[in-house]
Parts: C-alpha cells; structure tokens; sequence
C-alpha cells in the first residue's frame, strides 16, 4: 500500500540476456540503496540475478546482449511476441557493443582464435534493432544505474523518456576535469551520447563512445581537433570501432 492508501498495480518486468557479460543485469541489482523501492514499482517475473521465478507473462521486456547466434534469434521474436515494451538494455544490445570486434575479421578466423577451432554455432554479432523492433534504448557499457531508474519510472508512470542529447564533454568539463586532448590522448567525449556522468574521462581515462553518438555533436570541428593536436586517424576509426556505437559516422568523411 501507498502513502496515500492505495494499491498501486506493479507493471511485470522481464530482464533476459543474451551474448554479453551481464554487467548491466548487475548493475541494477548492485544498486542496494534504492533497490527496495525500485522492486516496490515492479512485478519481477523472470531476472536471473536477482529472482527464481521464471514466469512468461510480462509488459516489459529489458534485453541485454547482442545477438551472435541462430538460436538467440527466435528466443529474441519470442521475446518481443510477449512484451508490450521491449528495451535494449546497454551497449551490447544497442550498438553490438565489444561483441562486434568479431564482425571485423571473417568468422572461421573468429572460430579459430577463441574456440581453438571446435564447432560452435556463431555469426556476426547483431544488435537488437536488427531482429526486432526495439521501445527505448538505454545505451552505456555498463548502463547507469540512475539513468535505467529514471526511465524505467518514467515509462511506468508514463511520463516523458528521453537520453541527454548533448556529448560527454559537457558533464566532463563542469567536473572541472583536465581536457585529455591537452594531455596528448584522443577522447571520444566531444562525439559521444552524455548520461555517464563522464565516469572515464574523470577517471582520466578516455572516452570510447560507448554511450553511441550525441544528438548534438559537430563532426567536423571534432576532426579538425584531432588533426590540430596531431593525433591519427587510425585511432580514431579503431576508437569509433571499439563498441561498433558510431557505424553511422563511420564514414569516408572520418
Ligand atoms: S554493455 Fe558492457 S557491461 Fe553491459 S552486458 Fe555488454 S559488455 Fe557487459
Ligand atoms: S577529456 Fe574528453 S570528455 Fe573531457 S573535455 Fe576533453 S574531450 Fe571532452
Ligand atoms: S566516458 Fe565514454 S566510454 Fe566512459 S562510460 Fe561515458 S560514454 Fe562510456
């Protein structure tokens, strides 16, 4: 019961993974100090990490992972066939994600190096979107917890969803932090999607781009920096392709 002295009906919430590590699952369940209110909102019907039911009725569907197998496909149409809203839930799911190195060399190559050539059903790595129609994306390698919190509220309450439109730089510089570019290393942040709170860069690591692109992001003033501080090219197209997040950019204008 509420605070106002009602039953609130609980939206039924799967989360399913798929090929990836599982940190953005983790992510939300490390997330202690808000948890019990989170849980208080949903239904959990099937979320490996954090309950044993196993239930197939359910409106919303989180997904993370991409897709690399035959198999993983009709799991995912299932999948969608049951939800009401489907979510692809972090970079994996939305982009690829580091899942999508394997596209870049053929795949008996792919086999070979990590399976020590034994047969194993496998294909390019394939983003979510590819398969199926996709709700809302909440990108980020891991996701974070925050943002997931307040979508996943936004869309319960049925309130406006939406992703900050505007590059990592932005949080990156009210952090006061030492511009990377000044320290001789290529940073992704100008290009890159904020909501991270610039987590690398103020940890003064660079920025890969795994948040995908930024709505408001101006590419040729991004290369034009690059070519000013004397950084190549060749980073920067195996920086783009680190979490396959900026296939669209990846053009013969970079
Ligand atoms: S996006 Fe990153 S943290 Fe999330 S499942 Fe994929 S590899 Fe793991
Ligand atoms: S370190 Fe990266 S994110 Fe931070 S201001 Fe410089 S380019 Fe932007
Ligand atoms: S700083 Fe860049 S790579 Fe790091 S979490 Fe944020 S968007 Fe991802």
């Amino acid at each position: 019961m509420n605070h106002l002295g009602f039953e609130m009906e609980k939206v039924k919430i799967g989360s399913f993974d798929f090929t990836c590590c599982e940190g953005c699952q983790l992510q939300l369940a490390n997330k202690e100090s808000t948890l019990p209110d989170f849980l208080a909102l949903l239904d959990i019907r099937n979320f490996r990490e954090i309950s044993s039911e196993r239930l197939d009725d359910y409106d919303i569907a989180l997904v993370e992972g991409s897709i690399t197998r035959p198999d993983e496909i009709e799991r995912l149409k299932a999948i969608r066939g049951k939800a009401k809203v489907l979510i692809a839930f972090g970079t994996c799911a939305c982009f690829g994600g580091v899942n999508s190195l394997k596209n870049r060399i053929p795949q008996e190559e792919a086999i070979r190096e990590v399976y020590d050539n034994k047969a194993v059903e496998t294909m390019p790595s394939m983003k979510i979107s590819d398969i199926v129609q996709v709700d809302y994306s909440i990108p980020g390698c891991p996701v974070s917890k925050d943002e997931v919190e307040q979508i996943l509220v936004g869309i319960v309450t049925r309130s406006q969803v939406s992703l900050p439109t505007y590059p990592v730089c932005v949080d990156c510089k009210q952090q006061l932090n030492t511009c990377l570019f000044d320290l001789g290393e290529l940073c992704l942040g100008p290009i890159t999607r904020a909501g991270c709170n610039a987590v690398c860069t103020t940890g003064k690591t660079a920025c890969l781009g795994c948040r995908g692109p930024a709505e408001e992001l101006n590419m040729p003033a991004f290369l034009e920096l690059i070519k000013e501080k004397g950084l190549s090219l060749e980073d920067l197209h195996e920086k783009l392709a680190f979490y396959n997040a900026f296939e669209p950019l990846a053009t013969d204008e970079t």
